[in-house]
């Protein structure tokens, strides 16, 4: 009853407060602009190789940087590019990379946001085997990003937390907070119906998963709001072939429903399965997607949070059994939803407004494997799911692209969300309800080489998109310390109930007792009978007293209450100026991690040109040094070809002084032979000079025969021992004059002689009587050899003008020698001169012999006639010789030694 008192004070300040409307309502903070955008958080996570596993595909070379190079086996140039690929991304992580550091740089900033009242996503992408369940979920002994997280919030929360059933989902995505009343009797209802111990401390954890939450490594967010009460939520759903399945739900035996596959497996627990029922997605009045009807378990520790995961991982396990599914193709989403309300003015409980209460939702997703339906080696009905598991990929792919696109071009459209429930679920966050990160699982091993480049390439793609960061969500009206207020009035209550000793149900009784102790205390009231007039003034007198008491009492109150009042305002006033710095402070601030963001972006653009650049000078080095050995190979091939023209050139000199020689040679000897044949003709003419001279002697002494008889005609002195020319009709051959060469003379057969009959063409017929007989003889017009070998005579029909101006035939005859060279030889041995004479000019007769030689003419075959007492002449053809018709004569005149 006391109590009522001085809240009630408090509710009476609060009602002038509001009723005279001095206190102006808090402005609510500026919001700051919503135009900030944060990349997608990318991590790469590698894992170590197995055990089986031999050859390595990639390697880390630093910490935001992997390179991938393709096995040995496969020919992954045919498209000219490079072996080698580098990634980026904001961070990777080698395969000495503990849980717990994965944690800090990945999930401990979601958790931080969550308590901030911001909404988190984050999956785990990769090829079946690389690591994701690993990573979310963690393995014996090292829990993942879920156990960790949810370590820190309940670390961070714990003495923040509501009761149980404070708070309770709406069914529409939404939170309202019970009435003390309600939320007391269903946690008497859950009391009953459970045989667990109440505190989780005492509660047996299962030994399946005890190892994988440590509580001792748990993190902690700063600035949790100690006016505010907590409350967590999970819901566990699996999204196969684009069904969405409740984990969580409870599914009582239901003995009407027909026995799923005929068989009715019993299960452990011996309860029947039951094939679990999709969900639907809605959208809530804010536009974020939920999924109806979902089991959302209010969980108040890390342990029992687990629990309730671990129930649905079982769950997930059997249906995946039963129903023959893999669970690689599954998605599966565990949420965790954190509610929070402001304590009411008293800092005692939950504000009972459903406008206060905050719930912000981590979403943990453990993506499908990305791999190819070729590599699942699925069949039938398994190959569809396992279509539709690429396309809730593809569609998560396709999404990102034109999340992409509208970002970069400045586009507008639509983004495919609804094609599949996986992106359908997140499309809120895509659009700006809060941070997403993915971590990239990749297996290093070279199998799995062509898969992980796609998920290289997709990983590289998602963090170039851009989401919008979450604004600040304004907090409630009151002022802070509530909590701690209430708190230390409390135990101040404690604390003087136990000085006055003894329990009294109400609060501060001094106060009280002390304000009625100040009125005097009233008179007798009992009257003494009909006549008492004194008991009643009395008490009149006293009652009035107590009257003015209470009045002055109300005026000091009332006094006491406008100081209040506007020592309140003041205060106010102070509060309301204090909030504008601070949000002008926090405008500031946001201008410069602004500022501070360009910078950063500005520093990441440079890097990745850097890096570009750097990738740039590799490949122009790799090319350049194609070109060196180009060069080189072409320099030798200059060399050698040098070389060989050198060589030819040496060649070609040696050739062409060679020919020089040669031709020197050659000069030197036709000189000679020239030299040689200008002596012969010289000797020719002379003798031809010589033998004109005699005749003119001789002539001259036919003349003088007359004048003298005895005179003889003289010889020249340099032709004394020559033969004197006889006066013959054929001149016989000088047997001193043996032949040029040796010869041998031809044997006669015995048929008798057998002639070479020669005539020039160039003969004209005189119609002679006389002419020579020549049996058997073998007509030519110029002398071949062929004719000569077959013949041992040779006769050579000669004609020329004579002086007088009649035609003169000559037969030149000789024989016919082999020489020792196999050709044949002519030794000329007579001349016939045969004559036609015109009677009437013919003043003298003659004998044509004698004529001849004196009127020789020009012609020099004529000299024959009387040359032949003086010289041999033979015409010698060599075999083989070509020299054709042109026979040689040689003329060598036959001089005695002097
Ligand atoms: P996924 O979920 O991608 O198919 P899992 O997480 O199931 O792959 O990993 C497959 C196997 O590899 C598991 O036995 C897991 O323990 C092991 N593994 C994965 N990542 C690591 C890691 N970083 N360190 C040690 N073992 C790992
Ligand atoms: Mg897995």
């Amino acid at each position: 009853m006391r109590r009522r008192g001085v809240s009630g004070v408090v509710k009476h300040l609060n009602m002038i407060r509001q009723a005279k409307g001095k206190t102006p309502r808090r402005p609510p903070p500026k919001k700051p602009s919503n135009t900030q955008k944060d990349p997608v958080g990318v991590y790469c996570r590698v894992r170590p190789l197995g055990a089986e596993d031999e050859e390595c595909c990639i390697e880390v070379i630093s910490n935001t940087t992997i390179q991938l190079h393709a096995p040995d086996g496969l020919k992954a140039n045919r498209n000219g590019e490079f072996k080698e690929t580098q990634y980026s991304f904001k961070k990777v992580f080698g395969i000495k990379t503990t849980q717990r550091e994965l944690f800090e740089d990945v999930a401990k900033p979601l958790v931080e946001d969550l308590i901030y009242c911001k909404n988190g996503l984050l999956f785990t992408y990769g090829v079946t085997g690389s690591g994701k369940t690993h990573t979310m979920t963690g393995s014996p002994g090292q829990g993942g990003l879920l156990p960790r997280s949810l370590d820190m919030i309940f670390n961070s929360i714990g003495p923040y937390q509501a009761k149980r059933y404070v708070f309770k989902p709406d069914d529409k995505n939404g939170m309202e907070v019970q009435n003390q009343v309600d939320a007391l009797l269903d946690r008497q209802k859950r009391d009953s119906q459970t045989t667990v111990p109440k505190t989780p401390t005492t509660r047996r954890i299962d030994p399946e998963f005890a190892d994988m939450i440590s509580p001792a490594e748990a993190f902690k967010a700063d600035g949790v709001d100690e006016d505010s009460s907590y409350s967590v939520f999970v819901s566990y759903i699996e999204i196969y072939n684009n069904y969405i399945y409740d984990l969580l739900e409870e599914t009582p035996f239901d003995p009407i429903k027909p026995k799923w596959n005929g068989a009715g497996t019993p299960l452990r627990n011996n309860t029947e399965f039951i094939p679990p029922q999709s969900k639907l997605l809605r959208e809530d009045q804010n536009h974020n997607m939920y999924v109806a009807g979902c089991t959302e378990v209010e969980v108040k520790s890390t342990e029992e949070a687990f629990e309730v995961f671990w129930r649905g991982q079982k769950k997930r396990r059997i249906a995946n059994t039963q129903l023959n599914r893999e669970s690689s193709r599954s998605h599966s989403v565990f949420i965790i939803k954190l509610t929070q309300a402001p304590l009411d003015a008293d800092g005692d409980n939950v504000l009972q407004d459903k406008n206060q209460v905050n719930v912000s939702q981590l979403c943990l997703v453990d993506l499908a494997g990305s791999e190819r339906t070729s590599r699942t080696r699925a069949e039938g009905s398994r190959l569809r799911e396992a279509g539709n598991i690429n396309q809730s990929l593809m569609t998560l792919r396709t999404c990102i692209e034109v999340l992409r696109e509208n970002q970069m071009c400045g586009t507008n459209k639509m983004v495919p969300y609804r094609d599949s429930k996986v992106t359908h679920l997140f499309k809120n966050y895509f659009d700006g309800e809060g941070k997403v990160r993915m971590v990239v699982c990749v297996n290093p091993k070279a199998d799995d080489y062509e898969e992980t480049l796609l998920v290289m390439r997709f990983a590289e793609m998602t963090q170039e998109v851009e989401v919008a960061r979450p604004v600040d969500r304004p907090i409630c009206g009151f002022a802070a310390g509530r909590r701690q207020r209430n708190q230390a009035f409390k135990e101040e209550l404690t604390r003087r109930l136990e000085d006055r000793g003894g329990p009294v149900t109400g609060e501060s009784p001094t106060v009280l007792s002390q304000l009625l102790q100040s009125f005097p205390s009233l008179p007798a009231s009992e009257i003494a009978g009909p006549n008492d007039d004194v008991t009643l003034p009395r008490l009149i007198e006293a009652l009035e007293k107590r009257h003015k008491i209470r009045q002055m009492m109300v005026e000091e109150y009332n006094k006491t209450a406008n100081m209040l009042k506007s020592m309140l305002q003041e205060q106010d006033g102070n509060f309301v100026a204090k909030e504008n710095f601070i949000s002008e402070q926090r405008g500031r601030l946001g201008e410069k991690d602004k500022m501070i963001q360009n910078q950063n972006n500005e520093i990441d653009r440079l890097e990745k040109k850097s890096k570009m650049l750097e990738y740039k000078i590799d490949i122009l080095q790799k090319t350049s040094n194609i070109h060196e050995e180009d060069k080189r190979s072409l320099q030798h091939e200059l060399d050698s070809r040098e070389q060989r023209l050198q060589r030819e050139l040496s060649d070609k000199r040696r050739m062409e002084s060679r020919m020089q020689g040669i031709v020197s040679d050659t000069k030197l000897k036709w000189e000679k032979e020239c030299e040689r044949r200008v002596n012969a003709k010289q000797l020719e003419m002379q003798n031809k000079l010589w033998v004109k001279d005699e005749k003119l002697k001789q002539l001259k002494a036919i003349v003088t025969e007359g004048k003298s008889e005895n005179r003889q005609p003289q010889r020249p002195s340099r032709e004394k021992d020559k033969v004197p020319p006889k006066r013959s009709v054929s001149p016989s051959p000088v047997p001193t004059v043996p032949p040029v060469r040796p010869l041998h003379r031809r044997s006669h057969s015995a048929g008798g002689e057998r002639w070479v009959d020669h005539k020039p063409t160039t003969n004209v017929d005189l119609d002679t009587v006389m002419q020579p007989n020549l049996p058997n003889a073998i007509k030519v017009t110029a002398p071949s050899e062929k004719a000569l070998s077959k013949c041992d005579k040779y006769v050579l029909t000669h004609q020329e003008v004579a002086s007088d101006g009649e035609i003169q035939t000559k037969l030149i005859k000789g024989e016919v020698f082999k020489t020792r060279g196999g050709g044949q030889s002519v030794q000329f041995t007579d001349i016939e001169t045969l004559k036609q004479e015109n009677p009437a000019s013919a003043s003298r007769k003659r004998r044509s012999s004698e004529s001849g030689p004196s009127h020789e003419g020009e012609r020099k075959d004529g000299d024959w006639t009387d040359v032949e007492t003086r010289c041999s002449v033979a015409v010698e053809m060599r075999a083989g010789s070509n020299l054709g018709p042109g026979y040689q004569h040689h003329g060598y005149p036959k001089r005695r030694k002097p």
